[in-house]
């Protein structure tokens, strides 16, 4: 496995694959891997010849200082598993490679991705500039590595609709592969951030679960009012004292604009809350 942390080198080995005929994929990460990667990669290695997986702590796309600075790093481990995985390239670049930076004869970036609609509601709404930061870091690392492609969870389902809405709109010659999410086994979708969570939280943040499994339950068995399915899941985070809801939303799954009625379009149930301090979110199909 190869480590590159820079463009040229990496440009120029997946050409040299592509030249080949070779169907090259990519899973981007910030790293501190966990089984929800782990399934992306799989998917990689099953679908494609070769594959490249990204770790890149991406400073644009967090408005939070602390929590920038609280994310995990633990890169030798990530290359371990990586290379377990039959991963055949991390690319894995500083922040000065990515946006250029003043102390250095790098000039700083100038260009920036902005997916408009879908990238100012819900979680854009509560974090903004999230999504510049998402789209921006996601079409460099695309024109690096130049995948056929790319994969992506649905745990974070707004930045899946953000990067298939851009790769649409900008002409990306990618197909975006979405890989459904991994839970622990209380139903808490695993998550780099769940780490920090004290036990208690820990225990608290499976409420996000049960609440949408509920809404899905209340919708099979027939409810049609999106309000009484928000209502029902905003219900149960709010019981939870440690849980700060911060949005529930029962929305169009490929608009995410929100719906009145379930009428046999597909629509998706997404909420976001603060645990102790830590942002978690998660969303299901319904
Ligand atoms: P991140 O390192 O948080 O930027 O995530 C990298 C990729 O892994 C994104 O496409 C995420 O959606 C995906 N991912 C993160 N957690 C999970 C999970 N629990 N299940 C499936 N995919 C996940």
């Amino acid at each position: 496995m190869r480590i590159i942390d820079t463009p040229e080198p990496m440009q120029s080995l997946s050409r040299s694959w592509r030249r080949d005929g070779l169907i090259v994929g990519f899973v981007p990460t910030m790293g501190a891997l966990h089984d929800g990667h782990l399934s992306l990669v799989h998917a990689a290695r099953e679908q494609c010849d070769r594959f490249v997986a990204s770790i890149f702590v991406n400073p644009l796309q967090f408005e939070a200082p602390e929590d920038l600075e609280k994310y995990e790093r633990p890169f030798e481990r990530d290359c371990r598993l990586l290379r377990e995985a039959g991963c055949d390239a991390v690319f894995a670049p500083s922040v000065e490679v990515m946006y250029g930076a003043r102390t250095t004869s790098v000039h700083p970036a100038q260009t920036f991705v902005e997916v408009e609609g879908l990238g100012g509601i819900l979680e854009g709404e509560t974090r903004p500039g999230h999504f510049r930061g998402v789209a921006t870091v996601v079409a460099k690392l695309f024109n690096i590595v130049g995948p056929q492609r790319a994969y992506f969870g649905e745990k974070d389902y707004q930045q899946l609709k953000v990067i298939e809405q851009m790769v649409r709109d900008l002409f990306f010659d990618t197909e975006i592969v979405p890989c459904p999410t991994i839970r622990e086994e209380d139903g808490l979708a695993l998550s780099s951030r769940n780490v920090r969570l004290t036990m208690d939280e820990r225990k608290a943040a499976a409420v996000l679960y049960r609440a949408l499994r509920e809404s899905v339950d209340l919708a099979r068995d027939g409810e049609r009012n999106a309000a009484k399915l928000v209502e029902t899941t905003r219900a149960l985070c709010e019981a939870q004292p440690l849980v700060d809801l911060q949005y529930v939303a029962v929305v169009d799954a490929e608009t995410l604009e929100p719906v009145t009625e379930l009428d046999g379009r597909p629509v998706r149930a997404l909420v976001a809350a603060s645990v102790g301090g830590t942002h978690l979110i998660d969303n299901m199909a319904l």
